[in-house]
């Protein structure tokens, strides 16, 4: 945008008083659509091409720009991390959102990315509703106050003086929060506990009438009493993805190992069986289309943004695994979904009125016990367990702890963070209390490396990729002194079933960018990018300012030569 602004000067255009953006920026689509698939890893695309329908995913590769070589370019490949990445085109060094939580060392408590407890639940939710003479503890509520770079939807507000509409939809709440940004026009996400869409009092303390009819309609009933079928029954999943019942697979929401799965018969049973399954994501879209009706998306006067996450993809991979039939069969019927969408949007905001940034906020670790059985050296750190051995370590070396507090304050995700009253109080310098652990973790079994918070802080110079990837997730306050990374195949967590991601590894890097719509050209581009190019791209193609800290603008060789 600001070179083009530049240009337009340069040629003598004068911009009209009553709009920011010139005419020949109207020309561009009018609605910029951020599609976000939760877990869908990058070579699910190419792995399941052939199985896919011609207008769904191969619609996508076949006319718009393809960037199969597209991989996050920092460690902590997490929903929070990812969503923000996407919409602010920084990395989370940058804006701040390192993990789905945090140790946050002034509360003394984990902060979550994208919720406050000075924030509740709108409508309230049925528990948080006290009864009479009665209070109870209100949960906290969805808030973007911990981002500290500006969205794709702060990029719109601004560049449009507020009026064009953004409207963000995810079943997660940090998967709306995070894209939709300071002040979108509706932030909606789902509880698995009533089944329905909400919003929080940081937004507003109203819901828009088509979020109430879609709530009070029984679309979302559909599939009661009924099982989760194979999208086609009478094909042989196997050779494709591997037998269903595998070691190492989860039980979903009580839905069992193979197919068919059963939803639950109690109300939180069935809503936590939906969102675990693909039709969690047919909700989604169904509320999806509303919304773009409802608000004449793309036909009004400035552009608008639809920032949309679907998350079922990811709640199947971990239960079952990437290499499983469910993944499989959610993939196709994901397929069907884009295919479904796209459909909708040439006829509601019109062919070329539309781009689209398909991407994922991260990929997924094969099961472990998958991963064995193919000859892998893989495994699950129970880190609970690892964080007692850390304690009993640094005992080990420097003594019990004079002051009653311990070494160890706390560790989230795969970081620990030390108590420094306690390592002050026994005279340990920090510095030498995380050289000791980084040694000690060289010598366990599920650690690949350990870098303390003196050698991130230095990472600018450094050649060590693993290094610099391990940087661009650490944010100064929220991140701890020394971040560990496992080996590949090894995943954290105290599970005995199921998988998960958080690693600098490709298996949870890799994911698909597509830039697809009003004037992109086909592509398909193998040099290796950053899914931060979403940010740019939308706001390129939708002729708006690219976020305030995004670290690429768009790649010009994508455009179509606009008249
Ligand atoms: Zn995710």
């Amino acid at each position: 945008m600001r070179n083009l602004f530049v240009a337009l000067i340069a040629l003598g255009f004068l911009f009209n008083d009553n709009t920011l953006l010139s005419q020949t920026e109207l020309q561009k689509p009018k609605l910029g659509i951020l599609l976000v698939f939760d877990q869908l890893r990058g070579d699910y695309i190419s792995r399941w091409q052939d199985h896919f329908v011609k207008d769904g995913f191969l619609r996508l590769t076949s006319e718009g720009t393809w960037f199969e070589n597209c991989h996050y370019p920092y460690s902590g490949t997490v929903t929070g991390a990812g969503h923000a990445t996407l919409t602010t085109g920084a990395t989370p060094s940058i804006h701040g959102i390192v993990g789905n939580e945090w140790y946050d060392r002034t509360e003394g408590k984990s902060s979550y990315c994208a919720g406050s407890f000075r924030w509740t639940s709108m409508p309230p939710l049925p528990e948080a509703i006290a009864a009479p003479g009665t209070t109870v503890k209100v949960r906290g509520s969805g808030t973007p106050e911990k981002l500290r770079s500006e969205t794709l939807g702060d990029a719109l507000k601004r560049s449009t003086n507020n009026q064009g509409k953004v409207v963000a939809l995810s079943f997660k709440d940090r998967s709306s929060v995070l894209p939709a940004g300071m002040k979108p026009d509706y932030c909606y996400w789902f509880d698995n506990s009533s089944g329905k869409f909400h919003t929080s009092t940081y937004y507003s303390n109203k819901i828009a009438p088509w979020l109430s009819d879609f709530n009070e309609s029984k679309f979302i009933d559909q599939w009661r009493n009924k099982s989760w079928e194979k999208l086609y029954p009478d094909k042989d999943y196997k050779p494709f993805s591997g037998i269903d019942e595998q070691t190492g697979e989860g039980n979903g929401k009580n839905q069992g190992k193979f197919f068919p799965h059963p939803f639950g018969k109690t109300e939180k049973d069935y809503y936590d069986a939906l969102y675990n399954s693909p039709f969690g994501n047919d909700v989604l879209l169904e509320l999806a289309m509303k919304a773009i009706k409802a608000e004449k998306l793309g036909k009004n006067a400035q552009p608008d943004m639809l920032l949309i996450s679907f998350s079922s993809n990811d709640s199947v991979g971990h239960s079952w695994g990437p290499d499983s039939q469910e993944v499989f069969d959610t993939t196709l019927r994901t397929d069907l979904l884009i295919r479904n969408l796209l459909l909708y949007l040439d006829k509601e905001v019109g062919k070329n009125n539309y781009v689209i940034a398909l991407s994922a906020d991260h990929g997924i670790c094969p099961l472990p016990e998958v991963s064995k059985v193919k000859g892998l050296e893989a495994g699950r750190l129970a880190t609970d367990k690892f964080a007692k051995e850390i304690e009993a370590a640094l005992q080990e070396k420097f003594g019990k702890p004079t002051a009653p507090a311990k070494y160890l304050e706390a560790f989230s995700d795969t970081s620990a963070y030390l108590n420094y009253a306690t390592l002050k109080a026994n005279s340990i310098n920090l510095d030498d209390a995380t050289a000791f652990i980084k040694t000690w973790a060289s010598s366990q079994p599920a650690i690949l490396k350990a870098y303390t918070s003196k050698e991130i802080n230095l990472a600018s110079n450094s050649s060590d990729p693993l290094l610099v990837s391990v940087s661009k997730s650490w944010f100064k306050g929220r991140s701890g002194d020394i971040c560990f990374i496992l080996k590949p195949y090894y995943i954290p967590g105290a599970y005995l079933t199921g998988t998960t991601h958080g690693s600098p590894h490709t298996y949870d890097t890799h994911v698909p960018l597509i830039a697809f719509g009003g004037g992109i050209k086909n592509l398909l581009i193998k040099d290796k990018v950053s899914p931060q190019l979403a940010a740019s791209i939308i706001a390129e193609g939708i002729g708006i300012s690219t976020p305030a800290s995004a670290e690429f603008t768009s790649p010009k060789e994508i455009w179509q030569e606009r008249k």
